[in-house]
């Protein structure tokens, strides 16, 4: 958007007036935020014209990058021709029938019906209601508790936020459900109890659950979410076998497995869904989002199986599914995420990232001979640096030291864009990314962590 406004104006605007999502109110009242104005491909500018590779894409979600011009017409088409359709009851529109009906043909197994919502986090939200409705439904009403893990990250309205176990976004000042969520191990091998081997490890974890579901009840354990790589949490790749060990477990007990793909959908691990075709295993729902429209617009998907689907939809019982928002199926919104899905298609994204996704993996796992970084992990476009005191040990910086905060300042100055995480740095670039860019956002990161070590020694 063109504006009159200078950058010290609109610096100052923001201050007074937008709250953002995890504002840092004392750095945010002195530094501000930094105003990107323009995108194109992997790179973003300022409003200063200052340009930068975004390694982050966005967050997690500008899978066919920024600035195509086929997705701004496909958005104005929409607009032009329905901006808006009232999705309730017995009303429907073009775009959100088609994408409803195309990601069910590209999901695994039985998953064929499709809730729409604005976003990741509402997605989660709705995938709980049907869960509620569906065990209701079918005569099971004691089926209320939830289990995930420590570290994921499922959203942030109050329930999703409570499904999630990142500490650090569990402050007290905030409340959270507690009594029907729990939360067990982050199946992070990096930091596994001293003296397990992964067989070992992947065990103690498969125990844990199974032990939880054992004490909670199964006949009142509902649902297991989980990321099927935490994302926000580190890109914790969990070992071998977790997960058809933790379905397994899931079927054995009754309790519907929710595979929550809002980052790792639509191509960032070379798949349309990781579940099946990354892990070889077939939840009962999925919730999608992010790469969903590539962010073009603000989207997210429940999609479930057939088999809750003909509990919930059976009739003669007078029931009506009393669930949805005034933008679910937005004809706008879902006009995007076909053209989006079609470009992902027509350019071969997918097999793009299957070739590519090693060579970033490979060429940031050389950062590890540096001296505070203690792992570099991953899979295809998704990548986590761990920085650490000493690496022997694995012992983290302190907290206040924000380390991971001051690197992405350096890269920031460097003209990259990594997010930082704590003691984490995070990126996932746009699936276009090329193999110079790769070996740009490595050189120039590690130039970033020699910086940040110099500070600090
Ligand atoms: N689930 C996962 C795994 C996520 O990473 C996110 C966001 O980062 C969400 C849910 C929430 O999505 P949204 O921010 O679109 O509400």
């Amino acid at each position: 958007m063109t504006t009159a406004y200078t950058t010290a104006e609109l610096t100052k605007l923001d201050q007074q007036h937008f709250t953002h999502p995890w504002t840092v109110f004392d750095v945010f009242h002195q530094q501000g935020a930094l105003p990107i104005s323009r995108g194109d491909g992997c790179y973003i500018e300022d409003s200063n014209g200052r340009r930068y590779l975004d390694a982050v894409g966005g967050l997690w979600c500008t899978n066919i990058g920024l600035g195509r011009t086929e997705m701004a017409d496909a958005i104005a088409q929409q607009c032009r021709e329905l901006a808006f359709a009232n999705p309730f009851v017995d009303m429907t529109n073009v775009p959100a029938t088609l994408l409803a009906a195309k990601l069910a043909e590209l999901a695994p197994g039985d998953l064929d019906h499709v809730i729409f919502t604005c976003g990741g986090s509402t997605a989660v939200d709705s995938s709980y209601r049907l869960i509620q409705y569906y065990q209701n439904c079918r005569g099971k009403p004691e089926k209320k508790h939830i289990i995930s893990r420590k570290n994921s990250y499922h959203g942030s309205t109050y329930l999703s936020m409570s499904i999630g176990g990142k500490a650090g976004d569990h402050p007290p000042e905030f409340d959270f459900i507690r009594d029907t969520i729990h939360h067990i191990s982050c199946p992070n091998y990096y930091r596994a109890p001293q003296g397990l081997n992964e067989a070992q490890y992947l065990q103690f974890l498969l125990d844990e659950l199974e032990h939880t579901i054992l004490r909670l009840g199964p006949d009142k354990v509902a649902a297991f979410y989980a990321e099927p790589v935490l994302g926000a949490g580190g890109v914790i790749v969990p070992p071998q076998g977790y997960h058809q060990g933790t379905f397994a477990i899931c079927q054995k007990y009754d309790v519907l497995y929710v595979s929550d793909e809002v980052v790792t959908a639509f191509g960032r691990l070379g798949q349309w869904f990781a579940s099946k075709d990354v892990f070889g295993f077939e939840p009962d729902i999925i919730i999608g989002a992010k790469g969903l429209t590539s962010g073009y617009q603000p989207l997210g998907a429940c999609i479930y199986s057939d088999r809750i689907h003909q509990v919930i939809s059976q009739p003669g019982h007078g029931r009506c599914f009393a669930h949805g928002f005034t933008y679910s199926g937005h004809p706008v919104a879902c006009a995007a995420a076909l053209k989006n899905i079609e470009i992902i298609q027509r350019e071969q994204l997918l097999q793009r990232v299957q070739q590519l996704g090693p060579y970033f993996q490979q060429q940031m796992k050389t950062l590890e001979d540096l001296p505070i970084v203690g792992q570099v992990r991953g899979m295809q476009l998704m990548v986590c640096v761990e920085n650490v005191r000493c690496k022997k040990t694995k012992q983290l910086f302190d907290e206040e030291l924000d380390i991971g905060k001051r690197i992405a300042d350096h890269a920031e100055s460097l003209g990259l864009i990594v997010r930082p995480i704590v003691h984490l740095n995070v990126m996932s670039p746009p699936l276009t990314i090329s193999r110079s860019q790769i070996d740009d956002i490595v050189a120039t990161l590690r130039k970033a962590i020699e910086l940040t070590i110099n500070d600090l020694y």
